[in-house]
Formats: C-alpha cells, sequence, structure tokens
C-alpha cells in the first residue's frame, strides 16, 4: 500500500520524527483556510502516489495568502505522471541549508533489509547511483541483529555528513528504521532529509510502502487501503474481494490461480491480442465468485471477448462447469466467452457445458487455442 506523502508524514510523526505542520486539503478555499491557521509561508504540495511531483510543478512555494489561492488552483486537477492531484497538502515552510537523502528496503538477494544515505538528496536517488556512486552510502542489516546506534553512527560517518547534522540524523535514522520494520513498511524514504539554518534535522518528504498483508496487525491501516489509486474497475473488484488489475487490451481475462492467470495474460498476448485485464478468482470457481468477475469484466466497455482459463485442481470440474453456467443465468453478458477447462473432472466439467454451447460461449482444448478463439472474437 502506497501512502501519501501527508500519510507518510503523519506514519513517521508516530515514531517520533519531526516533521512540519500541516493540512490536508481538496479545495482552494480549504487550502485558502489551512494556510491562514497555519501562518504563511507555506508549500503547497500535490498528494499522488507518483514521484517527482517538484520537477512536474506540484510543490510550491506561498509567501502569501494571494499565492496560496493561485498555486492550489493550478495544482488541483494537474497530470502529474498519470495521476490527477485532488488532494493538497498546505505545510508550514521550512527553511534549508542542505538537502540529504534516506531510506530503508528489503534486499531480497541479500535476505537483508539495505539503508541509503545521501548527503546529495533532493534530487532522485537514481541520478546519484548513476552520476555520483560514491556518494550514496549503504548499510545491510541482518533483522536478526538488528539496527544499534554504533550501527547507525558508522552509517552516518560513512555518508559524510557535515558535523552539525550527525546527531539529528542519528536520532531520526533510528526512528526511521523502527517505523520500518515495526510498521512492517517495505519501503520508507525521506527525500530530502533536510538541515536548516538553525542546525535542525529534519523530515520535509515522505514515501512509504506499507505490507498490506500486514493489515491484521495495525488496526488504523485500513484508512491507507480505502486511498489507494484504483480505475473504477478495480474499485468495483476490489469491493468484490476479487484480485484484478485492469489493463489496456480487449480480451476478459478469468482464471483461477494467480499464476495461471498471469499465463494467460502472456498467452493472450503471444497469440496477438492484448488483454483487458488480470484476474485472478482464487481456488475456488463457485457461481458466486465466477458471477462477480464476469460482472466486473462485462461492466468493462474496452472487453469485446471473454477467455474464461480454469484448471481444477481440489476444485473439480463438473463445480467449475455448473458455476459458470449458473453465473451466466444471473449476469447478462454482452461478450462472447471462451472456455479453457482441464485438471481434475475436466471430463465431467466438458459434458455438463457441452448442450450449452453456441455462438456466445464456447469451448476450446487447449489454452493456446482458447486464447486464440478469443482474439480473434475480440478483433
Ligand atoms: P517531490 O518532488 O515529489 O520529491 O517533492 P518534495 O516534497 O521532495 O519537494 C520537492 C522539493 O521542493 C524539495 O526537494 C525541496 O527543495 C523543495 N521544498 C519542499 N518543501 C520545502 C519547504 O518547506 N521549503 C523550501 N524552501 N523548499 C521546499
Ligand atoms: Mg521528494
Amino acid at each position: 500500500m502506497d501512502l501519501f506523502e501527508h500519510q507518510g508524514k503523519e506514519f513517521f510523526a508516530r515514531y517520533g520524527m519531526p516533521v512540519s505542520p500541516g493540512e490536508a486539503v481538496f479545495t482552494v478555499d480549504e487550502a485558502v483556510a489551512a494556510a491562514e491557521r497555519l501562518g504563511t509561508p507555506v508549500m503547497v504540495k500535490a498528494q499522488v502516489h507518483t514521484g517527482g511531483r517538484g520537477k512536474a510543478g506540484g510543490v510550491k512555494f506561498a509567501a502569501d495568502i494571494d499565492a496560496v489561492r493561485e498555486h492550489a488552483g493550478n495544482i488541483i486537477g494537474l497530470d502529474i505522471n498519470d495521476h490527477i492531484v485532488k488532494r493538497l497538502w498546505i505545510e508550514k515552510a521550512s527553511d534549508i541549508a542542505e538537502e540529504y537523502y534516506a531510506s530503508f528496503t528489503l534486499d531480497r538477494s541479500a535476505k537483508k533489509h539495505l539503508g541509503l544515505l545521501s548527503k546529495e538528496g533532493g534530487v532522485e536517488i537514481e541520478t546519484v547511483a548513476d552520476e555520483n556512486p560514491d556518494a550514496i552510502a549503504k548499510i545491510w542489516i541482518d533483522p536478526v541483529d538488528g539496527f544499534s546506534e554504533a550501527d547507525c553512527r558508522e552509517w552516518v560517518a560513512a555518508a559524510k555528513l557535515p558535523a552539525a547534522a550527525v546527531e539529528g540524523s542519528v536520532d531520526i535514522l533510528q526512528k526511521l528504521y523502527t517505523a520500518y520494520t515495526e510498521g512492517d513498511a517495505d519501503l520508507v524514504e525521506i527525500n530530502p532529509l533536510i538541515l536548516t539554518p538553525e542546525g535542525q534535522v529534519h523530515v520535509l518528504d515522505a514515501k512509504v510502502t506499507l505490507d498490506g498483508n500486514s493489515e491484521f496487525r495495525h488496526e488504523d491501516y485500513g484508512q491507507y487501503d480505502e486511498t489507494q489509486p484504483r480505475d473504477e474497475r478495480e474499485e468495483a473488484a476490489h469491493a468484490k474481494g476479487l484480485q484484478y488489475v485492469g489493463l489496456e487490451g480487449s480480451v476478459g481475462v478469468i482464471a483461477n490461480g494467480a499464476g495461471l492467470a498471469m499465463s494467460t495474460v502472456d498467452v493472450v498476448n503471444q497469440v496477438g491480442g492484448s488483454p483487458a485485464n488480470f484476474l485472478d478468482i482464487g481456488g475456488g470457481a463457485n457461481a458466486d465468485v465466477m458471477a462477480g468477475a464476469l460482472e466486473v469484466i462485462n461492466n468493462d466497455p474496452a472487453v469485446k471477448s471473454i477467455f474464461i482459463n480454469i484448471f481444477g485442481g481440489i476444485t473439480r470440474g463438473e463445480e467449475v462447469a455448473n458455476g459458470i453456467l449458473e453465473a451466466m443465468q444471473r449476469v447478462d453478458i454482452d461478450s462472447p466467452i471462451v472456455i479453457r477447462l482441464d485438471g481434475t473432472n475436466a471430463d465431467e466439467g466438458r459434458a455438463i457445458l457441452a448442450p450449452n454451447l453456441n455462438d456466445k460461449l464456447m469451448m476450446a482444448g487447449t489454452m493456446l487455442d482458447a486464447a486464440r478463439k478469443a482474439v480473434e472474437l475480440a478483433s
């Protein structure tokens, strides 16, 4: 789950990290009211689930209320990397002497946490990595050993942060690691971490990705789930508890199991078509689940044919066949359906489908044939 910057800062603040006061708002009037409460100057910041907002004109300094009104008006509705800005964060502006970079993420190949720290912050870390890789200090942390204050000091020294920034950074980085581990995050990034002219180290931006599977451990993570960016189709599928990802093509895909669903997307591409979605209905394929899946796909106007790809495992072929037939009675489907049914009791399932086949419901012997048929119908 990706957090908005302001959610990330609220998350960091819970672990005692210094962030600036601010308010999340949705309109120009609310932005002005927030700036009046906070006192100018403020920053007007687009809240979108993508980086590089500054470069795209989504982060502006406002010296007075007129500037707040002007910037808020310009930023709301702005398109930043295909994300339309609907929400702003109005934050008390900080004075900056220097900008640093800090992050923790998981290095899967090393089976350790990886921390990156650089005194070249404010720009994208990829750019620093390309142009000046020595300016990034890396630390690999074994989760069992943890991250001690001594480890942290060594890391800060390796990054060659100036003396004035050392104590503040050591404090923040230890808290950042606690937020990352206790908060079940996959990524925490501060860019920039700043040193103010008064010598304070302070968090100016927050990028946080939380592990959605840890929601059961964190009562309040539902709020982040609600603000995930989803298109309308994904919203509808999510509400039905389906594993759905919207794509750009015209062949609707339903499969049982994430691996098979991915293979189905691949095979549709392989035969020259393009999938409208990824949809995994999970192990079972009963009428309820199938009806829900067909409904979501049927509501996508781009869909021209539907490819149902089922490999019976624990779920038997006849259950799947009955589920599909019952679902088709419940949902009025516009596009022709091609079914590939294999696995446990596939023959029994096919026998149930056979008398119901017509030009709206077809069956293919193999996955490849089914893909070809579905792509042909979609074009
Ligand atoms: P990003 O472009 O999406 O990474 O957004 P950031 O929140 O990192 O803001 C981009 C840049 O705007 C920062 O690197 C800073 O240089 C600048 N900036 C952000 N907040 C402030 C602030 O409070 N005061 C000043 N002077 N500059 C700021
Ligand atoms: Mg930033």
